[in-house]
């Protein structure tokens, strides 16, 4: 929409779509004025984004304009990590760029791997260009394991997919089980769903080892050690089994394996769950009755859930629950942990991994990216790598075990660019930063894992000094390998980024036509996904046993898998610590917009009044939380949230902004979990002293 008003400036509203790793993607309207963005705000046409955005992304344009952007290419100088870069021109960035990659690539392309996640979620500017560029040259595959993978395919491995629940739905819900997810900082959208379904004399339930501010609004919380949602799952089970508050029918027809999960769930009576999980016994109790008994009870479950080692069987045993109940039966019970399995996106045509021909490049994972940095190189791993190139993504700051991260980033001999808004502890490392376009600034497409719409994102200005999309440097830097290698020369390395976004839907159901005039597009889905079955696995069937696990070596039916790092297992580190989102950041994004920072402070952890006491610790004070890993330097915040022998160390804050140049990362290990090769985040033991 565009006019003048009456003062004669040209004034326009742009729709677009939010980026950001977050399961509500908002439509968006930028205000324009003159060229210049004065006020992002969400679309009130859009059901799901109801015209409300989150603190975070109301700040956006503080975030385009800030005035540490990266504006032009920058080359490194001085020695790596020193911070002296100059500004080069892109022509000259892109073709040293263009010749070193080349130069590996002549012997050993898998020594070249691409790095990138979910910094911006769209299908341009997150996985088109980028992967056409990777598979042409032959670099090494991405395990793109990050934040997701376990819950993913535990639910692939029950479901058949990222299926679940339609998130408006949960409205109508009786009782909703909020698991793993503080929902009013990360998931506001479902949130004012599960707001209106209490309204109207729904009971919540928050189970989280943190008393969130999602908690603080709920009828119960059950406040239960890190790790520990398989058992209580199982105890659930158990209640259900020995009650009879099941759906007979339903497991008749449409589970596959229920003789051998009810012969597990038996192993575990509510007393053995409540020792596991710490919580009184009564309360798993009362919980299995509420579940068992109530019509339209649905589950809300996210990724914190899974970032343990039990992470994919914690996931699975919770996926099984609906079917036990019957709970799919209403579009108002089930469970959704996330939708992304329903969109028609053809990611084969703007990836193309059919560049890669009869190469069958190695895949390293994006969780041990610390331990694949500082690898020599060996029969058994391949190349060393000698050139990363990153993007939509801080490595140095949000990959585990931070330390040797940043060691690997830091070699003399890696050759590293990253695409950047700004010097983020990763950008510091680089050999070249080029500056990309924020969302304001180009084209994109989205699908979302928390609701069903497809949304289209125009640019609603120029690009701010001489930042270029993602797509377009990687098409740019295909012109210059293609005087090197002619295949770059080919047209698909021509496609524009608009090109790219009719792409992501051509031949599919998405009419592009209206994504242009409305933003976004909803797509016809189910109301009740499974209410006959219609699971997508090989059985059809709900699969509460998985031939398809089995046959990867892992046990087929769902079982509480102890933390790698119990506490106390050690005696010298007696404490959990997990580590969700600030509520003013997402990962480690925002985390340089003055306005949210002021608003976090400082790093803290979180700690309850007992374990600070036996510590002398008071609130503010300045601590040192360590283990055989690192340390970390932040202050005490006693402030009600963290569970007696748990601390919460809340993220992910810049390294480069902490007190002794670390943040929660510096403690968490490499280890992966049992489903997924994700990363284990919540389960890290440490203690914690008061620095002089
Ligand atoms: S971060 Fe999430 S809640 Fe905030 S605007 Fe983006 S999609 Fe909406």
């Amino acid at each position: 929409m565009q006019y003048h008003n009456n003062t004669t400036h040209h004034v326009s509203a742009v729709k677009g779509a939010c980026p950001h790793d977050c399961p509500d993607t908002c439509a968006l309207i930028t205000t324009v004025i003159d060229g210049v963005a004065t006020k992002v705000s969400g679309n009130a046409d859009h059901l799901f984004t109801g015209g409300v955005l989150c603190a975070k992304v109301s700040k956006y344009t503080e975030r385009t304009y800030h005035a540490e952007r990266v504006l032009k290419p920058l080359k490194r100088v001085g020695p790596k990590g020193g911070g002296q870069f100059v500004e080069v021109t892109w022509d000259e960035a892109l073709t040293d760029i263009a010749t070193r990659l080349h130069r590996i690539a002549t012997h050993a392309p898998e020594a070249v791997l691409p790095y990138s996640y979910a910094g911006t979620m769209g299908m341009v500017q997150g996985e088109s260009m980028d992967r056409r560029f990777f598979h042409q040259l032959g670099a090494s595959l991405l395990d793109r394991t990050i934040c997701s993978s376990a819950g993913g395919e535990a639910l692939l491995h029950t479901y058949g997919g990222k299926l679940g629940m339609r998130v408006e739905f949960f409205a109508e819900s009786r009782l909703i089980l909020i698991w793993g997810s503080n929902s009013i900082g990360s998931n506001l959208h479902f949130w004012r769903f599960a707001q209106e379904a209490k309204r109207n004399g729904a009971r919540l339930v928050c189970i989280d080892p943190r008393k969130s501010e999602t908690a603080d609004k709920c009828h119960e919380h059950l406040h239960l050690l890190p790790g520990t949602d398989a058992a209580l799952a199982l105890a659930l089970m158990h209640e259900l089994i020995t009650n009879d508050w099941l759906d007979h029918d339903y497991i008749a027809r449409h589970t596959l394996g229920w003789e051998e999960l009810k012969e597990r769930a038996l192993q575990w009576p509510p007393e053995r769950a409540a020792e596991v999980c710490g919580l009184p016994v009564e309360q798993i109790r009362q919980l299995a009755r509420d579940y068992g008994t109530t019509p339209q009870a649905a589950i809300r479950v996210n990724y914190g859930v899974q970032r343990a080692r039990g992470g994919g069987n914690a996931i699975r045993a919770i996926a099984c629950l609906p079917a036990l109940v019957g709970a799919w039966r209403h579009r108002a019970g089930g469970l959704l942990l996330s939708s992304s399995g329903i969109y028609p996106f053809r990611r084969a045509d703007l990836q193309r991994p059919d560049l890669l021909g009869k190469r069958r490049p190695r895949t390293i994972n994006m969780s041990t990216i610390g331990d694949a940095l500082l690898h020599p190189g060996a029969a058994d791993f391949g190349p060393r790598v000698e050139a990363i190139v990153v993007y939509n993504s801080n490595p140095v700051a949000v990959a585990p075990e931070s330390h040797k991260v940043a060691k690997g980033f830091a070699r003399d001999d890696l050759f590293t660019v990253v695409l950047e808004h700004f010097m983020t502890d990763t950008a510091d490392l680089a050999d070249y930063v080029l500056p990309a376009t924020t969302q304001l600034e180009h084209w994109d497409i989205h699908g979302s894992y928390g609701h069903s719409d497809v949304l289209l994102n125009r640019p609603a200005i120029a690009p701010e000094g001489e930042a270029r999309s993602n797509a377009r440097i990687f098409r740019d830097l295909a012109k210059r390998m293609a005087v090197l290698d002619p295949a770059f020369a080919a047209p698909h390395f021509q496609d524009d980024d608009e090109a790219l976004c009719r792409a992501a839907v051509a031949g599919t159901n998405v009419d592009f036509d209206q994504l242009l005039v409305h933003g976004f597009a909803s797509l016809a889905v189910p109301e009740a996904p499974f209410a006959d079955g219609g699971f997508q696995t090989p059985s059809g069937k709900c699969e509460f046993t998985s031939a398809s696990l089995a046959a990867l070596g892992v046990n087929p039916l769902p079982d509480h898998i102890p933390n790698y790092e119990l506490p106390n297992a050690d005696a010298r580190y007696p404490l959990a610590m997990i580590s969700p989102p600030a509520r003013n950041f997402l990962n480690s994004t925002f985390v340089n917009v003055k306005s949210l920072r002021n608003s976090e402070g400082r790093p803290l952890l979180e700690m309850h009044p007992d374990d600070a006491a036996s510590r002398a610790i008071a609130d503010g004070d300045l601590l040192r939380v360590h283990n055989a890993r690192g340390e970390h330097v932040c202050h005490a915040s006693i402030n009600g949230r963290a569970r007696k022998g748990v601390v919460v160390g809340l993220g992910i804050w810049w390294r480069k902004n902490g007190e002794n140049g670390t943040n929660v990362n510096e403690l968490t290990h490499q280890q992966l979990t049992d489903i997924g090769r994700g990363p284990c985040f919540y389960d890290c033991a440490v203690e914690v002293e008061k620095m002089a």
